[in-house]
């Protein structure tokens, strides 16, 4: 059974780091129909909080992709400490009662050094270990990790391949901290153990614990499941991407508050760190989960392209106006609708909605871009606009004046329909000895308030001709 787990620490927001993990993990079940579990890792009582935990389910619920069970590692300290003891009964671990590190919230922020040779509490005897720890002082307790054996511990990883480290290099890690809260090692290999996690998928910079990990698990009677570590992403100059240094581009949500569909943010993400065999890059989900494997999975880091004055990578862009055109006209509408609403247009309807989706959709980027792209439609008064705007090329305010006057006849009782639209005005040029650009520039400007628009006759028919013609009507009096 493939049993794969996704456990962020809620100390922050969802990252884009771990979203790529989670989507990986998620790939990787589904690919071969597995079993995802979601896992928070939530025993950091001092670092965790509720918002964190609000903002991951949210990044994670915007994602889309759904898991099979779920689990609170603060609700599992009894099997936390029940593996510890276990561990300690065996003799592989030892109560340290160091004052200046009892407290310490993890394993390895002592000195450089000092928990690899630490005779004074590793070597104490077991009674007067037992007459302390009865007498009530603190301690935390430290795996005895094998010492002058030239141990050499080995995993292979499925994307970094072959890994080993000298034990006699391994830290003595803590286990349980003298609070008796269980550590990141412990919690998460009993789990692992316990939730029967056949592989881990996890970002690069856990690489170096799994060394622990293998320690743990062996101590604990467990095996050890399959390892596959993914390559950190990184800013364009290189540094690891991070709240701090980076600000808001590392975060889910802001991807989904700047008008990102989901399956074009997921594309982004697995090309970060992944390429499929044949190199494509528009991926609906269902093609990246067939495609994934560990073998696409690249060992280098993974840079994503931001600078101060663009946040978002240019492929994530792209990748995003590539997916919006492939959604079926009434889902794009329905993502349209409370993007439009946000932008405070009020009156655009779900039918309206779905009569302009068709007509922008080749025009915007992102779900966002909608707004500007829509607002004569939606509008009751156009936004000011320069009068010259409506005098066609290489001509003048008398020609566009002109043109206006006649479309305002022709239109008054026209069939509004754009085919029918499109044939009238197009006579209308022809009778007038005009070419269609021309033409159709005042109509466009006075319509739309602007040039560049869509599709000018589809555009007439959605608005309908009382507000063409009042706004031709508004646009004559701007003429004088
Ligand atoms: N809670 C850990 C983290 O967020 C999980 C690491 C792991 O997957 O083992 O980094």
């Amino acid at each position: 059974m493939l049993r794969v787990r996704f456990a962020p620490s809620p100390t922050g927001f969802l990252h884009v780091g771990s979203a790529r993990t989670f989507i990986f993990n998620w790939l990787y079940a589904r690919h071969n129909g597995g079993t995802m579990v979601l896992r928070l890792d939530d025993t950091d009582v001092e670092r965790n909080s509720d918002a964190s935990v609000q903002s991951i389910f949210d990044g994670l619920l915007w994602l889309g992709l759904n898991w099979d069970e779920e689990y609170k590692q603060s609700e599992r300290l009894g099997l936390h400490r029940q593996v510890a003891e276990s561990i300690f009964a065996r003799g592989l671990a030892y109560r340290d009662f160091t004052p200046a590190h009892a407290g310490e919230s993890d394993q390895s922020t002592g000195p450089q050094g000092a928990w690899l040779f630490n005779p004074g509490m590793r070597e104490l005897s077991r009674e007067e270990s037992d007459r302390r720890a009865a007498a009530g002082e603190p301690f935390a307790l430290r795996f005895r990790v094998p010492r002058g054996q030239d141990r050499v511990l080995r995993f292979t990883d499925a994307v970094y391949g072959e890994q080993s480290k000298l034990a006699d290099e391994v830290e003595d890690f803590a286990l349980l901290r003298s609070d008796g809260m269980p550590t990141y090692h412990l919690a998460s290999c009993a789990d692992d153990a316990d939730l029967k996690i056949s592989h881990i998928i996890r970002g690069q910079d856990h690489l170096s614990n799994t060394y622990k990990h293998l320690l743990i698990f062996e101590a604990a009677g467990a095996e050890a499941p399959q390892f596959a570590h993914l390559p950190l992403l990184v800013a364009p100059d290189g540094t690891k991407l991070s709240k701090r240094r980076h600000g808001p581009v590392v975060s889910v949500t802001t991807y989904r508050d700047a008008g990102f569909v989901p399956e074009a943010f997921i594309n982004f993400l697995c090309l970060l760190g992944w390429s499929p065999k044949n190199d494509r890059e528009f991926m609906p989900l269902e093609d990246l989960a067939g495609a994934f494997t560990f073998e696409g999975v690249n060992r280098s880091n993974a840079v994503v392209n931001f600078t101060e004055d663009d946040p978002f990578d240019p492929k994530a862009v792209w990748l995003n106006a590539e997916h919006l055109r492939a959604l079926p006209i009434p889902e794009l509408a329905a993502r349209l609708l409370p993007v439009l609403h946000g932008a405070g247009y009020m009156q655009a309807t779900a039918e309206k909605v779905l009569e302009v989706a068709p007509l922008i959709r080749e025009r915007i980027k992102l779900l966002n871009d909608a707004a500007a792209a829509t607002d004569f439609f939606f509008l009751a008064q156009l936004p000011p606009y320069d009068v010259n705007e409506l005098v066609p090329p290489k001509s003048d305010l008398a020609q566009a004046r002109k043109i206006l006057l006649e479309a305002q006849a022709v239109l008054a009782t026209a069939a509004f329909d754009h085919a029918a639209l499109e044939s009238l005005l197009r006579a209308t040029a022809e009778r007038l000895g005009l070419k269609a650009g021309p033409m159709f520039t005042p109509i466009r400007v006075a319509v739309c308030g602007r040039r560049n628009a869509p599709p000018l006759f589809e555009t007439m028919h959605v608005l309908g001709r009382e507000v063409c013609l009042q706004r031709i009507a508004e646009a004559l009096t701007r003429l004088g």
